[in-house]
């Protein structure tokens, strides 16, 4: 390839000075959030609007070369990273794509650019006395075209449901320049396929997001956030189940933390208070309530479940937060607990989710399996209980480091034999990407995989989009491969 050429090519699209090509600069962005993955790419290219990225796509088709998407690049499974051995690339960078376009209270909707973070369509939101559920600690950087791309979770799932299931309307650039778009904000349109949910969760292999619409809720004037020690994982679910009973649909996060997970928070952050006297408890969870409206008595709802609670031995101590400020601290427990991680080092990482019911056989079952090939390794277990989802990281503690890339695919396969077995899945919330490229048709049917491939072939067919990730060998179908 002409390279200068295609680089003028790219400063026609969008501006010579948004075309950065210098190592230093550009060295940033070829780099994962956890610093495991480094790419190559020609440039960094940094459209302003929806014609500028459709623009950049059809210049690198014209040259073949390959365009990965990014946003905040807080992705955990190394798919905003372009691959060395897919060149040439670009990294599509949206964050000068930063207009919110619409706030609808009306119709409990907010039409946001690709650029725009997670944080700042909440606090538009707030401003007109709305919610935007969305919640995650990567929220000041983490992007809309990111968390549609990967249909993120976060802590808040258990009532609003993922992304895709807040998704209204999307804008997309296809693989041959032209612009899909749909964000009349509309609840019912049953006027052909569904092509909307395809693009969210598609890890910027199917096309480039760059606006969203998104549903809107009543901002919760009641909220109610509360620390329990429970005896264990069962107790958790258990708890779980029976709370939702005795205090209503407002359950809004539930979230489990093992001792040790807690116990790198407390170490590496240093604003982090133990919520309890003493050693941490061995399980934990943080709990919220929040409802619209006033005379709820929701805290006197809580606090009556939770003192029935305690009399049954399902919480051994509990803590509410008094105010926003306790609230804060207490949420600041769960929210570092990546960073935290960060700090201690490497892990070996798995986001699984499983039936709700399942998850403490698991949490048992795995833990012997693992310690009788790895005795010493440290379990770090924590996530989104109420929704299934576990973050169930290993570190290997006791093992030369030279031997952790020659066990990763022993321990990885036997946790994600272990998801599989259980019934679950061995992505909940980060995707696939990179990391996980290798391992879908391991857990996928041949059915479900041939079906993702010719998605990403009818699609994408020269394979311009974030090649090698999620689908390995996308553009075309197994079955058709010679
Ligand atoms: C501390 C921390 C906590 C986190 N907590 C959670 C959590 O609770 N729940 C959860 O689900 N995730 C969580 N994440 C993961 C991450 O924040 C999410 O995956 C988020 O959605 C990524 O957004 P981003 O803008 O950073 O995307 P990036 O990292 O830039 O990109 C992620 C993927 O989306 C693609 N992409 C990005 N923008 C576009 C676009 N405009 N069009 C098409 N494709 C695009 C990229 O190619 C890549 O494949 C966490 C991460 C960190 C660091």
């Amino acid at each position: 390839m002409n390279d200068a050429g295609f680089l003028e090519a790219l400063a026609a699209c969008v501006g010579k000075s948004h075309v950065h090509c210098e190592e230093r600069e550009i060295s940033p962005f070829l780099v994962d959030w956890r610093g495991r993955y480094r790419g190559r790419a020609l440039a960094v290219v940094r459209p302003a609007t929806t014609g500028e990225v459709a623009a950049v796509v059809r210049c690198c088709r014209t040259y073949g070369a390959h365009v990965v998407p990014q946003g905040g690049n807080t992705g955990l499974v190394g798919g905003a990273t372009p691959l060395e051995e897919q060149a040439p690339a670009i990294v599509l960078h949206l964050g000068r794509m930063r207009r919110i376009r619409s706030l609808e209270p009306l119709d409990f909707t907010v039409t946001a650019e690709a650029g725009v973070t997670v944080r700042e369509v909440q606090e538009a939101a707030r401003s007109a006395n709305r919610l935007f559920p969305l919640s995650l600690a990567s929220e000041g950087s983490a992007t809309v075209g990111g968390v549609c791309a990967t249909n993120a979770g976060g802590v808040h799932v258990l009532r609003y449901g993922t992304t895709r299931d807040l998704v209204l309307g999307l804008e997309v650039v296809l693989a041959d320049g032209g612009v899909v778009s749909s964000l009349q904000g509309l609840r019912k349109d049953n006027t052909g396929y569904a092509w909307k949910p395809l693009f969210v969760g598609s890890e910027g292999t199917l096309g480039v997001i760059t606006a969203a619409t998104f549903k809107l809720f009543p901002l919760p004037t009641e909220v109610v956030t509360a620390w329990v020690a429970v005896p264990d994982p069962a107790t958790a679910v258990g708890l779980f189940s029976w709370l939702r009973e005795a205090v209503g649909e407002g359950l809004e996060a539930f979230e489990l933390m093992g001792r040790s997970t807690l116990e790198l928070v407390l170490k590496h952050i240093p604003q982090a208070r133990a919520p309890f006297s003493g050693e941490p408890p061995a399980w934990s969870v943080l709990l919220e309530f929040g409802e619209a409206g006033r005379g709820t008595q929701l805290p006197e709802r809580v606090e009556r479940a939770l003192a029935a609670a305690i009399e049954r031995g399902w919480v051994l101590e509990a803590v509410l937060a008094a105010n926003e400020a306790q609230r804060q601290a207490l949420w600041a427990l769960r929210e570092n607990a990546s960073e935290a991680q960060r700090f201690e080092g490497f892990s070996f990482k798995h986001d699984v989710s499983l039936p709700i019911r399942a998850l403490p056989r698991f949490i048992t079952e795995c833990e012997t399996r693992l310690r009788h090939y790895w005795p010493s390794v440290t379990l770090v277990c924590f996530g989104h209980l109420g929704d299934g989802n576990l973050h169930y990281n290993v570190f290997p503690t006791g093992i030369e480091r030279a031997r952790w890339p020659l066990i990763e695919p022993q321990l990885s396969g036997l946790v994600h034999d272990t998801v599989a077995e259980f019934g679950g899945s061995i992505s909940a919330e980060h995707g696939i990407g990179r990391l996980k490229a290798d391992l879908l048709p391991r857990y996928k049917s041949e059915a479900e995989l041939t079906l993702l491939q010719r998605l990403k072939a009818a699609l994408d067919p020269e394979n311009l989009f974030n090649p090698g990730k999620v689908v390995r060998g996308g553009d075309r179908p197994a079955s058709e491969e010679t």
